[in-house]
């Protein structure tokens, strides 16, 4: 993996990062395909020009636990099991089994839960994420990593972040020595790249300042090929995080790509994109999606309210995706109380298409000197109208 820095407006970058399954332009959103899928759209539909997703995300713990490694081993990896030749970056499994809450158990060693699948009881670690990361052959790969919850006392998350810090360095060699055996499914010969998997860190330490510093020269002594400010968006305060992202992200190496995990609103991604993040990726435009809420220009828009009822406009007006190119919010209304699956499709490429299309504004701007103005007119067209 390669990453370049191209243009800089205050803190805000505009770069590429060139994986072997082609090159990214930053600041870059990246669709959530937990079980090696994007929930309610096509793998056609991320590849054209209305969203041209350059990488999506897939999940260890979820495939690890179904189809499970001997699966997708047996198909060549995950770009081959699921037909996607463009970039992927897997999460470690860490983060999941974290959300398991009281299921699971930390120890020294590893995580030892119980199955969602099955209720079988397994067993996560450093080791096995990596192990099962090179199976799934993914384009960057995380570190195994502890995230305390975002209201943690000092003393609980400095004994999260020091084992983390050690799950990092064994995610490293671990790493390392699958890499040198041959064990990564997705190796491909690109040109002016080794072929190898990118590896990326994870910077913990909840709202404290003091311990994310800690945890980010811990993480950079290690030596990774990005680096990730995870552990937020789990029931912070809004302004903890952007403290965080202010104090965090501008003292991450500069030409490695600085990821912020799990984040978060279109507004959200403009804001950590101010203070010099270059990767975002979220659930959120999927499962709203689902939920029947379109994120547009102008604030959310809930598809289930009556004033819709006989709205010929599209979702939004400034959008040039292919659903409100063709469908009225009075159709979309009209699907999603029917329980048509239709309507969850067409919100889900919608609020794909917004969120890739905010991304895209956010770097032109950036490359032309006007990240200022973007940002100024963005949030407030956002506040104009929104419900
Ligand atoms: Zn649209």
């Amino acid at each position: 993996m390669r990453f370049e820095v191209e243009a800089e407006d205050g803190h805000a970058r505009a770069g590429v990062l060139t994986t072997r399954h082609g090159a990214i332009e930053t600041p870059v959103f990246m669709p959530v395909g937990t079980a090696g899928t994007v929930k309610g759209i096509r793998f056609e539909e991320l590849e054209s020009a209305d969203l041209d997703a350059r990488i999506i995300l897939g999940n260890t713990y979820h495939l690890w636990l179904r189809p499970g490694t001997e699966v997708i081993k047996a198909a060549g990896g995950l770009h081959r099991f699921i037909g996607w030749d463009r970039a992927l970056l897997t999460d470690s499994g860490g983060f999941q089994v974290w959300s398991l809450g009281a299921l699971r158990k930390i120890t020294e060693e590893g995580t030892e839960f119980r199955s969602h699948v099955d209720g079988s009881l397994r067993f996560l670690s450093p080791e096995v994420s990596m192990e099962v990361q090179a199976v799934l052959g993914s384009d960057v790969v995380m570190v195994f990593d502890e995230c305390a919850p975002g209201n943690a006392t000092h003393e609980d998350t400095e004994r999260s972040m020091e084992l983390t810090a050690r799950w990092a360095r064994r995610s490293r060699t671990a790493f390392d020595q699958l890499q040198a055996a041959g064990a990564d499914t997705g190796r491909v010969e690109a040109e002016g790249l080794s072929g190898a998997q990118a590896l990326f860190g994870i910077v913990q330490g909840a709202g404290h300042l003091d311990l994310r510093r800690r945890s980010l020269e811990q993480t950079v002594e290690i030596g990774f090929d990005g680096y990730a400010i995870g552990g937020l968006s789990v029931g912070e305060e809004k302004q903890v995080m952007f403290e965080v992202i202010d104090d965090i992200a501008p003292r991450i190496p500069a030409d490695r790509p600085r990821y912020l995990m799990g984040v978060g609103t279109p507004e959200d991604l403009v804001e950590a994109v101010t203070r010099g993040v270059d990767m975002f990726d979220c659930v959120l435009p999927t499962r709203n999606g689902r939920t029947g809420q379109a994120f547009t220009s102008r604030g959310k828009l809930n598809i289930k309210n009556a004033q819709w009822a006989k709205d010929s406009r599209p979702l939004d007006e400034s959008c040039r995706c292919s659903v409100c190119g063709r469908h009225s919010r009075a159709y979309l209304r009209h699907l999603y109380l029917s329980g048509e699956m239709l309507a969850s499709i067409l919100l889900t490429h919608h609020n794909l298409a917004f969120f890739l299309d905010t991304m895209r504004g956010v770097r032109q701007s950036i490359r032309s000197g006007d990240f200022p103005k973007f940002r100024r007119e963005f949030t407030e067209r956002l506040s104009a109208n929104g419900e």
